[in-house]
């Protein structure tokens, strides 16, 4: 409709005039614009705002992505030019995707070759169709010419993707049909599976005219949804769509993976780190019978019965399985991953309400493998700069939350930063009552001590200023001690984000070589921008020292990551606390019946002890010797069905 073109000009402005071989000509008008809302955790906190407009042959997607997480402001820039089949001719895209993760990628395309310009360096990777230019999940809007190439190209299973180290493969899967209704309006949708663009799959809607109507992904290592303005109100059935195909996901990858064994047998001739802090018991033997340990003890005093089978494991050591504290499973990759680190326990600490309690539910019932989680809710003070979707700024908003997370089987609350004072006291009074512990972050204007005070029975983070020794941190630390309080410390978090960027992240955590490309490019940015690598060292010290303290006095450390590099944080932070001073036995003690007992669980868990859950790891060599044996593990038994640790690893694009 001419009369529409003519106020889009109008509107726009003297913008759209460019000089060009010395006349002045029009610029294409948009053949296509798009909103999406951005949420994080299901909370709105900004825009993506796109624009195609066509040239001839040329398609040129431009997009404004923009958000404020936290009160910190997330922008992106990015151009991708395709031709008229959406085969990408050139990429560009600076500024951030997340808090930590900066995007610097120029990309063109040149005959078969892709020159690539990613993070200061300049390389060229040859290409062969299909191909396609992303990086990372944002903008959406690529991901949806992705698509539209896709199906433009004979739906390929797989597309090489750059800039990825040196090249990404992405898996498109088609996954149904679905309408949804907005009012009285009902929208016809297409429903896909992207694996690739960032680490596990994606979930992604497009409309009858291929225009994206929703995205769920991850950023920072919590969910991260886009939604068309419109679609808004369809925002939750988004979610649990894309949980019931991630769980079937899970439940595929728990079928194409073959238990070792499970039932009954006898693991035999292993050194047993039973972790109740006895020695290491030389040629030991555990007899697992139906999920339970049924008898563990040196081989002479052990009596296997005849029908027991028998599965030798001599020069292995065997520990409890690990726990981390402090994690946000908020994709079904996780769970594989965290077995094969040898991690049968996790404390998850805010997710998607929807999605965690079914991945919960399905991996105790069996149907899906993973660790067992123990969930903690979270609770923010509401606002602006609130997380989540789930607040109380009374003590009525405080019980309501309270219960719908306790009548969810959340065994936890976790409080989070903008919690006014009486509201945590309300919180941790009506968790108590209904038999719950509370954790979390120490609210903005109250100390530790006042977070402990107030009835928090866990604090998230290692939340002690000052120098450890000082009279100041002393008698902080005598207050938690007294108070009973549980510290999970995250120094591998701090670590990976706080290492000098000059310093590779594998210098320190070598299991960043095995993870898949989208991760790497992740975490190769990450790190602290202008200290050198003396000062990241004294800044993790200091908080090593303040650890050890802690301690030495008593007070419960227990080994959480806040996720970090799957899997591997998990024994860098068991690493890090022999570097502050534990003992090989203490640390691994950390995350395992310190962690159980900090839960209550320590009657079926933590220790290998008869009676207990079987979950149990039999690493190939032990880390009393030396704690970086922790990363060395074969199996993983869970609820006592044995693992291969590398099967699993693979089973999510890891390296074993
Ligand atoms: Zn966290």
């Amino acid at each position: 409709m001419p009369t529409v073109r003519i106020i889009l000009v109008a509107a726009l402005g003297a913008s759209l005039f460019t000089a060009d071989g010395g006349s002045i000509r029009l610029q294409p008008d948009p053949v296509e614009r798009g909103t999406l809302r951005l949420h994080y955790v299901q909370k709105p906190i900004g825009y993506e705002k796109y624009e195609i407009v066509r040239d001839g042959d040329v398609l040129t997607l431009t997009s404004d992505f923009d958000f404020t997480d936290r009160g910190g402001r997330v922008q992106l820039a990015a151009t991708l030019r395709t031709k008229a089949d959406y085969t990408p001719l050139s990429f560009k895209a600076t500024g951030k995707s997340y808090r930590f993760v900066n995007v610097d990628s120029d990309v063109r395309i040149d005959g078969s070759d892709a020159i690539v310009k990613a993070d200061g360096t300049e390389s060229r990777v040859p290409l062969s169709a299909p191909f396609y230019t992303v990086d990372g999940y944002a903008p959406f809007a690529a991901q949806m010419l992705l698509l539209r190439y896709w199906k433009q190209h004979g739906q390929p299973h797989l597309i090489r993707t750059v800039p990825g180290l040196p090249v990404n493969d992405v898996i498109v899967e088609p996954r149904g049909r679905e309408a949804i209704k907005i009012g009285s309006t009902v929208v016809r949708l297409e429903r896909y599976a992207i694996d690739g663009v960032v680490w596990g799959r994606e979930a992604v809607w497009l409309d009858e005219h291929g225009a994206l109507a929703a995205a769920i992904t991850r950023a920072g290592g919590l969910s991260f949804e886009a939604v068309r303005e419109d679609l808004e109100p369809a925002l939750v059935g988004f979610v649990q769509r894309a949980t019931l195909d991630r769980l079937a996901d899970l439940e595929g990858i728990t079928r194409r993976t073959r238990l070792l064994k499970s039932g009954t047998y006898a693991m035999t001739g292993a050194t047993i780190v039973d972790g109740t802090g006895r020695p290491a018991m030389p040629d030991g033997v555990v007899i697992v019978r139906d999920g339970r340990i049924a008898e563990v003890g040196p081989r002479a005093s052990v009596t296997i019965p005849a029908d027991v089978p028998q599965v030798a494991v001599d020069g292995k050591t065997i520990i409890p399985g690990l726990w981390d504290m402090h994690t946000h499973v908020t994709q079904v990759e996780w769970a594989p991953v965290y077995l094969a680190a040898g991690v049968t326990t996790v404390r998850d600490m805010g997710n998607e309400f929807e999605f965690i309690t079914a991945l919960r539910d399905a991996i105790a019932s069996k149907k899906a493998l993973g660790p067992r989680i123990v969930a903690a809710g979270l609770i923010d003070g509401g606002g602006p700069n609130a997380f989540g979707v789930y607040y109380a700024a009374t003590v009525d908003e405080a019980k309501a939350a309270v219960a719908k997370y306790h009548d969810a089987g959340f065994q936890q609350i976790k409080i989070y930063s903008l919690v006014t004072p009486p509201i945590v006291e309300a919180i941790c009074a009506e968790a108590h009552r209904l038999g719950m512990t509370v954790t979390g972050h120490i609210p903005a204007g109250m100390t530790i001590e006042q977070a402990a005070a107030a009835g928090m029975d866990h604090i998230a983070h290692l939340g002690i200023r000052g120098e450890a020794g000082s009279d100041e941190v002393n008698k902080t630390i005598a207050f938690l001690k007294d108070h009973k309080t549980v510290i999970d410390p995250t120094q591998s978090w701090n670590e990976l984000l706080g290492h000098a960027v000059g310093t590779p992240v594998a210098a320190f955590q070598p299991g960043i070589l095995k993870v898949p490309a989208p991760l790497t490019r992740v975490f190769s940015n990450a790190g602290a921008a202008g200290i050198d690598a003396a000062t990241a060292r004294t800044r993790l010290e200091r908080g090593l020292r303040i650890v050890k303290a802690l301690h030495d006095a008593g007070v419960p450390i227990v080994a959480g990551t806040d996720e970090g590099v799957p899997g591997h944080s998990v024994h860098r932070e068991i690493e890090l606390y022999v570097e502050a001073g534990l003992t090989p036995m203490e640390a691994l003690q950390a995350a395992t019946i310190v962690s159980a007992r900090a839960m209550k669980m320590d009657g079926e868990l933590g220790t290998i002890e008869r009676g207990k859950r079987a979950d149990l790891v039999v690493l190939n060599a032990n880390p009393l010797d030396k704690i970086s044996n922790i990363r060395s593990v074969r199996w993983t038994i869970s609820d006592g069905r044995v693992y291969d640790a590398k099967t699993l690893w693979q089973s999510v694009r890891f390296q074993p």
